[in-house]
């Protein structure tokens, strides 16, 4: 297969490096601007705030990276990443119980961003055809005279006075996250910009690290409270880190924000639905301050339904749609992007003639909003059920007659361990959310909740509450 010259990748996260290495494939040369230090960094970077904040790569995210990158997740796991068994090792608290444990061979890697960055990017630069270019912004597209295609960019070194300069390529890629410029650069060069969707249940984070504790006996790695439309609108998750750590981050919904000071903080963990992970975390150490983050909505540009597209330029990540991160899908739904660029540079069919890319932008932008539609539903639906939810076009009714479903679908979870795997199992985006709808799903969550309802009955005079009687074996006070 014939390759082209040169492509470029604005951005140098998790969109944007396995943007990079996918072409690889079908480019001499790929070059990587980002505006952050890269080269040893092992720290949190300015550009990526939101990585400061628990951040779990889902299963089907890690089997991605490791078709892109053979051995990254033991790479990861000898770094340090912790595997968590999903079934065994998370227990999660959810509308009132805590779920059922569970045999489960879903087995995701927990880690710090910083290090999935890193170990990805040591990858890239060993590869001779990858070029990094660090600590400089691109600042605008550069095109031919008729702005018909991109020929390159314009970036400058973010030290004062840095020089522009400028870089060609057969293609650009943007992969600069939440803050792209590119629905005004596109205005500049005459082009319509994307249509914009946003759907804000004003979520906010506060996290902290923490040790943790040496004497810490209990039998799970991470763990979840999730907040419960239409009124529970506190959370909280830990994962483990590296370095025996936990990444503690608090969740809040409908501008419930999380404190960002130590008594407030702890105040939001007592008041969680159980007080477990309270305790817990009320006698561990401490080893950051408290940092908060708000700007997490759904937000998504249509750039599947431009009526013209800019030529050999593609957008990507969360440039394209940012997700309300309680689902944790955005860096899977990145690779997932990255993949579906490749096959669409293959179904291209190029001669390595740069003009044989014509037509990529618009058959990319559209195969990646079919990607796309899935995980925007699922973030989006699950936010609209809080009422003051602002954006989105409302529910139609097959979708609140599904949010009816799983409703029952997840009370019935905390009775019925196979109901939860399969839960998990979608959560972990290894299989499809239509696999909950299957009519023998149906029938366990109704034959699960009678049981548990005549079982409830059957005890009504004996202490304990019918949800204590039916605990499951998952978690528990
Ligand atoms: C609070 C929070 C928690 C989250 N938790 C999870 C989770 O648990 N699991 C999960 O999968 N996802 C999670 N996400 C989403 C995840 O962070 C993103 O989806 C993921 O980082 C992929 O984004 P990206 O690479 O497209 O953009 P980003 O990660 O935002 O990266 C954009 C990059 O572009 C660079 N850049 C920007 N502009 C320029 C410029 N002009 N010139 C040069 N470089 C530039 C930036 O420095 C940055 O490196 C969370 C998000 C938030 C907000």
């Amino acid at each position: 297969m014939s390759r082209y010259q040169q492509a470029i990748v604005i951005g140098g996260s998790v969109a944007g490096l396995t943007a990079a290495r996918m072409l690889t494939d079908h480019f001499e040369r790929v070059t990587v601007i980002e505006r952050d230090r890269l080269q040893d960094n092992p720290d949190y970077r300015k550009g990526v705030p939101q990585t400061r904040h628990a951040h779990l790569l889902l299963l089907r995210g890690m089997h991605n990276l490791d078709k892109m990158f053979p051995g990254l997740s033991q790479e990861l796991a000898d770094a340090g990443g912790v595997i968590v068994n999903v079934g065994q090792e998370l227990i999660a608290y959810m509308r009132g119980n805590w779920l059922p444990s569970f045999t489960s061979d879903l087995n995701p890697i927990a880690c710090s961003r910083p290090l999935l960055e890193q170990t990805i990017y040591r990858r890239l630069t060993a590869n001779p055809q990858v070029n990094f270019i660090e600590e400089v912004e691109v600042c605008g597209l550069l095109t031919d005279e008729a702005r018909s295609h991109a020929t390159g960019i314009s970036y400058r070194s973010r030290q004062a006075g840095g020089e522009l300069q400028t870089l060609m390529a057969d293609l650009v890629v943007d992969a600069s996250g939440r803050t792209s410029n590119t629905p005004k650069w596109l205005e500049g060069l005459g082009y319509a910009p994307p249509a914009e969707t946003t759907v804000n249940s004003f979520p906010g984070y506060a996290t902290r690290i923490y040790e943790r504790p040496a004497n810490f006996n209990e039998h799970w790695k991470a763990a979840a409270i999730f907040p419960v439309a239409p009124h529970n609108t506190r959370g909280v998750v830990i994962l483990p880190l590296e370095g025996n750590r936990w990444h503690v981050t608090l969740m809040g919904i409908q501008k419930d924000y999380p404190p960002t000071d130590e008594e407030g903080f702890m105040a939001f963990l007592r008041d969680l639905p159980t007080d477990k992970i309270y305790h817990i975390l009320k006698e561990a150490r401490p080893l950051s301050s408290i940092i908060g983050y708000r700007k997490a909505e759904n937000r998504l540009y249509h750039y599947d339904r431009l009526p013209r597209y800019l030529e050999r330029f593609v957008v990507l990540g969360d440039a394209v749609y940012a997700l309300n991160p309680v689902y944790g899908q955005g860096m899977t739904v990145a690779t997932m992007g990255s993949q579906t660029l490749a096959d669409c540079l293959q179904a291209q069919k190029g001669n390595g003639d740069a003009a044989a890319l014509t037509g990529l932008a618009r058959r990319f932008q559209k195969a990646l909003g079919k990607v796309i539609a899935g995980p925007w539903q699922m973030a989006t639906g699950e936010d609209m059920r809080w009422p003051e939810t602002v954006g989105g076009e409302g529910l139609d009714l097959p979708t609140r007659l599904v949010q009816k479903y799983m409703d029952k679908y997840m009370e019935a979870m905390a009775f019925n361990a196979e109901l939860t795997a399969q839960f998990f199992t979608v959560q972990q985006m290894m299989a499809g959310p239509e696999t909950i709808l299957h009519p023998k799903k149906m029938w366990a969550v109704f034959t699960t909740l009678r049981q548990a309802r005549r079982q409830a009955q059957q005890q009504s005079n004996t202490a304990g509450s019918w949800q204590q009687t039916m605990m499951p074996a998952g978690g528990g006070d």
